[in-house]
């Protein structure tokens, strides 16, 4: 099966030596190796227990907003070392904090600063190596106190990030790409983005509706089920588009991230084929390519969801799109094999209509149908995606929004809970990716489900918001 794929080989080998080198550092159990694996695109219980994969390769490759850096794990190899917990935290630190262009404190946001920390902190402070601290461990609101604590290391501010939850991560790349030297011979990409910049408003005081997206490429993961497609259309993507994989051969099995260009704009395909391949193989790891699915997607902006169309939506299938919901993903739909398709228009339909009962949120989803074995249509694929992107960066103005939110209370009138009826008063979009609305009144954070759903599902059709997941908060006001 895999030669009558296209061998993936970079385009432009780079001796990884040559790469900077970003070393994570921390005391045992702050979530280094967690942080790792996230950066690298690697799951670390695929790497425990894959024969063959060793447990020790601490380096690896991660592919940054375009940038390409080595990043070292230095957990567990203080186990080596039989001298005190700060010595061998030292000892197996020094080595790749001497050699780092960049070092990754971690602390963990939840158990506050240790002495240990403190001690270790002092060292690297010492080495003079720029350093980025990260407050691992904050999901949610955890470990807001200990962020400000964490001034006192004296390593600047910190950057709160949940390694296990994918909280954060995308702040913490830009701030590690920002960390880095400048990338040698970048002639082409200065140019266009000196053309970019001239682009830009110039009048301080236009209103500014859509906030740019940061920097970098749009992340995208391709899921769907076993034998939809997904390694089809990605071997497709890559033969019209330039391509870059990891440029170490024992990379390539778990490589990272593919960048792809269309019209100027960069996409990054959070590949996980790799997993995959190797799940075809050994039957154990079948259920760890789905959670690897469930990884891609906390990496990427936008969820491709590959539907093998000859065979209709089955279960996993919706469990996937569920899945993207719930990681706030925006969502293309690809209509896959339609070249066996026979009854075209019936078959869009039936698919259409039985995502659209069983999951709100893919109403109105963009969808691409192409045949991804002979390549036709393909090119549909990017330009839906960045769409998709720019729905999920909206920002609906407030002004509007309490418009069109007056006119719905008017329309149907918030419901009586307990008796009296809530008094909603107001509605703010507190963030986009995904968009995301907070509703205040007098006990807002007693609206019934069925209520929210009514509103969500105006804010989607009115605003134009299709395919992303919307979220609605509530909070009570006295
Ligand atoms: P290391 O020793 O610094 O490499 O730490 P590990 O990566 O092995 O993580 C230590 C423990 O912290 C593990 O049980 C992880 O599951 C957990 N952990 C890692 N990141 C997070 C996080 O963001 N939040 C929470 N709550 N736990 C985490
Ligand atoms: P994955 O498990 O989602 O990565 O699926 P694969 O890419 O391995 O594809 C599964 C099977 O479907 C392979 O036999 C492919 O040749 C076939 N396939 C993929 N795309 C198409 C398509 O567009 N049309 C047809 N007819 N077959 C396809």
């Amino acid at each position: 099966m895999a030669d009558r794929r296209r061998p993936m080989r970079p385009v432009a080998p780079v001796p990884s030596a040559d790469l900077p080198l970003v070393a994570i550092v921390g005391r045992p159990n702050v979530g280094k190796s967690t942080l790792f694996n996230r950066l690298v695109g690697r799951r670390q219980a695929l790497v425990a227990d894959t024969p063959g994969v060793t447990r020790d390769r601490k380096e690896g490759l991660a592919l940054l907003r375009g940038r390409t850096i080595r990043l070292v794990d230095t957990a567990g190899l203080e186990e080596a070392a039989p001298t005190s917990l700060f010595g061998r935290m030292r000892a197996s630190s020094e080595s790749a904090v001497r050699e780092a262009v960049l070092v990754l404190f971690c602390i963990d946001a939840r158990a506050g600063i240790t002495p240990a920390d403190e001690h270790f902190a002092a060292w690297v402070r010492k080495q003079g190596r720029p350093v980025l601290l990260v407050a691992n461990k904050a999901e949610g609101r955890g470990g807001a106190a200990s962020a400000m604590e964490a001034y006192s290391l004296g390593l600047g501010e910190p950057v709160a990030v949940s390694a296990e939850h994918g909280e954060g991560l995308s702040d913490l790349m830009g701030e590690i790409v920002e960390h880095l030297p400048p990338e040698p011979e970048a002639e082409f990409e200065e140019e266009e983005d000196e053309f970019e910049a001239d682009a830009e408003p110039q009048d301080p005081d236009a209103e500014i509706v859509l906030p740019a997206r940061p920097a970098g490429p749009i992340r995208i993961a391709i899921v769907g089920r076993p034998n939809a497609g997904k390694s089809t259309l990605l071997n497709a993507l890559l033969g019209e588009e330039r391509m870059i994989t990891g440029p170490e051969p024992g990379l390539t099995r778990d490589s990272v991230a593919v960048t792809l260009h269309d019209e100027g704009d960069v996409f990054e395909v959070v590949d996980t084929a790799g997993l995959r391949r190797k799940a075809r193989i050994d039957e154990a790891l079948e259920k760890m390519s789905v959670s690897a699915s469930i990884e891609a997607l906390k990496m990427a902006e936008v969820a491709v969801l590959v539907l093998d169309a000859t065979l209709g939506v089955h279960e996993q299938d919706l469990q996937i799109a569920r899945l993207i919901e719930r990681e706030g993903r925006a969502c293309v739909l690809a209509l896959n094999k339609w070249d066996a398709v026979e009854d075209r228009n019936a078959t869009r339909q039936a698919i259409l209509d039985r995502l659209s009962i069983s999951l709100a949120q893919m109403r109105g989803v963009p969808v691409v149908t192409f045949s991804a074995l002979t390549g036709a249509s393909i090119h549909r694929l990017l330009p839906a995606v960045r769409e998709a992107c720019a729905v999920w960066n909206a920002r609906v103005p407030t002004g509007e929004l309490n418009r069109w939110f007056e006119d719905a209370l008017e329309r149907h009138a918030a419901p009586l809970v307990e008796g009296r009826r809530l008094k909603l008063r107001y509605m703010t979009q507190v963030k986009s990716r995904p968009p995301t609305f907070v509703i205040f009144g007098t006990r807002a954070e007693q609206t019934p489900e069925d209520y929210k759903r009514y509103l969500v599902n105006g804010l989607r059709e009115t605003f134009n918001l299709p395919g992303v997941p919307i979220r609605l908060q509530t909070r009570g006001t006295k």
